[in-house]
C-alpha cells in the first residue's frame, strides 16, 4: 500500500510517499480502504512538532477518514468488506469509566489517529472496529471527510459541552474554518443569532452564506467593540472559540453577563493571563472541549444526511500532493476544508 509519511518535523516538514507492506488487522481491528481524508490543524501541529507530546517518526498523518471496509479481523462481527464508514479519530478504549458512559472524549486510554498511530494519508488504514461509524447513504466520502472531525468537534462544543437557547447571541470565531463553518450552521439550526469573524472578505462572505447575521473583520484590533454594538451592549451569550491566545482574551470583552466561552484549540497561543474579577462578578463560564463522543459523530452525519449541515470544501489533493495540501492549510486563506483523496491516485 502507498502511504505518505512525515519523516522530519518542520514548517514545512519533510514528507515521503512510500510503498509499504499491506497491513493486516488484529482480531478486533479492520482495514479501511480510504476514499477521502480531511486535513486539520492537528496535522499541522504534528508536522511542526507543536504537540505537547513527542511523536516518533515516521508517521502517516490524517484523522478525518472516510472509506470502505476492506478486511476484518477474526473477532469482528458487525462489519463486512464494502461497508461505507467514517472513523472516530479520537480512538477510545471502550472500557474505562468515561467510555462506559459514552464520554469517549474523556477516555483514559485515548489515542489520536494520525498522531499516535498511522492515519489516513494512505491507501489504507488499520483501526479498531469500535472506531467505525456507518456512513448514511446520503453522505458521500468527501462530505464525510469534511465533517467527521471538524463538524463533530463543533457539534460536541455546541450541543454537548455548552447549550444554546433560542435567540441567544452566538459568536463563532473564524467562521470560514472547518470548525467555524460547521458551528455557524449548527447554531443557526438551533435558532441562535450568529455573529462571526473572518480575516478576509472571502472568509466573511462565506460566513454570511452559511447563516451568520453579522460578520466582523478580525484584523481590526477593536473588533470586540463591534460585537457589543451589534448586540446593543448585551454582549454574546456563547462564544465558539478555537484559536486561543489573545483571541480568547478578546472574547471576554464581548461576553454577556452569564455568558459562556467554549474552546477547543490554541493555534494562537496556549498561555493566557486574565482578570478573574469581572469573570466571577459577571458569572461567566469558560468550558474546555476536546474531540467528540460517538453521539456527536452520529448527530453530525444525521444532520448532513438531512441537509441541515453542509460540508464546505476548499480544495482536494491527491496522495502525492500532501505537502502542498499542508502548505495550503498553513496559508490561512482556506475556505472550509482541505481534503486528500488517496485512491484517485490509484485510479490514475
Ligand atoms: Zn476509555
Amino acid at each position: 500500500m502507498r502511504a505518505v509519511q512525515l519523516v522530519a518535523h518542520g514548517k514545512p516538514g519533510k514528507f515521503e510517499l512510500r510503498q509499504l507492506p499491506e497491513s493486516s488487522p488484529g482480531p478486533e481491528e479492520v482495514v479501511v480502504q480510504i476514499e477521502a481524508c480531511g486535513l486539520n490543524y492537528l496535522d499541522l501541529w504534528l508536522e511542526e512538532a507543536g504537540l505537547p507530546i513527542p511523536i516518533p517518526l515516521p508517521r502517516t498523518p490524517g484523522g478525518e477518514i472516510a472509506g470502505l471496509v476492506f478486511r476484518t479481523g477474526s473477532d469482528v462481527k458487525d462489519w463486512k468488506p464494502g461497508d461505507p464508514v467514517a472513523i472516530q479519530s479520537n480512538l477510545f478504549c471502550g472500557e474505562c469509566e468515561f467510555c462506559r458512559r459514552g464520554e469517549e472524549s474523556l477516555c483514559l486510554n485515548s489515542e489520536l489517529l494520525g498522531v499516535q498511530r498511522d492515519g489516513g494519508f494512505a491507501d489504507k488504514v488499520v483501526v479498531p472496529a469500535r472506531s467505525l461509524v456507518r456512513l448514511p447513504d446520503e453522505v458521500d466520502f468527501e462530505s464525510s471527510a469534511a465533517l467527521t472531525l471538524a463538524g463533530s468537534t463543533a457539534m460536541h462544543m455546541l450541543t454537548s459541552r455548552a447549550e444554546i437557547r433560542r435567540d441567544d447571541w452566538v459568536l463563532v470565531i473564524a467562521g470560514a474554518s472547518g470548525v467555524g463553518s460547521a458551528a455557524i450552521q449548527i447554531a443557526r439550526q438551533l435558532d441562535a443569532r450568529v455573529i462571526s469573524t473572518g480575516s478576509s472578505g472571502a472568509k466573511r462572505s462565506l460566513a454570511l452564506r452559511l447563516g451568520a447575521e453579522f460578520v466582523i473583520d478580525s484584523n481590526n484590533p477593536g473588533w470586540p467593540a463591534e460585537v457589543r454594538k451589534i448586540t446593543e451592549k448585551h454582549g454574546v451569550d456563547l462564544v465558539v472559540e478555537h484559536v486561543g491566545g489573545d483571541v480568547l482574551l478578546k472574547c471576554f470583552e464581548c461576553l454577556a453577563r452569564g455568558g459562556t466561552i467554549v474552546t477547543c484549540g490554541a493555534t494562537a497561543g496556549r498561555d493566557i493571563k486574565f482578570n478573574l474579577w469581572p469573570f466571577f462578578a459577571k458569572e461567566q463560564r469558560l468550558i474546555g472541549s476536546y474531540g467528540r463522543n460517538r453521539a456527536d459523530i452520529l448527530a453530525t452525519l444525521d444532520w448532513a444526511a438531512a441537509g441541515r449541515l453542509k460540508p464546505v470544501i476548499d480544495s482536494v489533493f491527491t496522495l502525492d500532493q500532501v505537502a502542498a495540501a499542508f502548505t495550503r492549510l498553513r496559508s490561512r486563506s482556506v475556505l472550509g476544508k482541505v481534503l486528500i483523496k488517496p485512491n484517485s491516485v490509484l485510479a490514475g
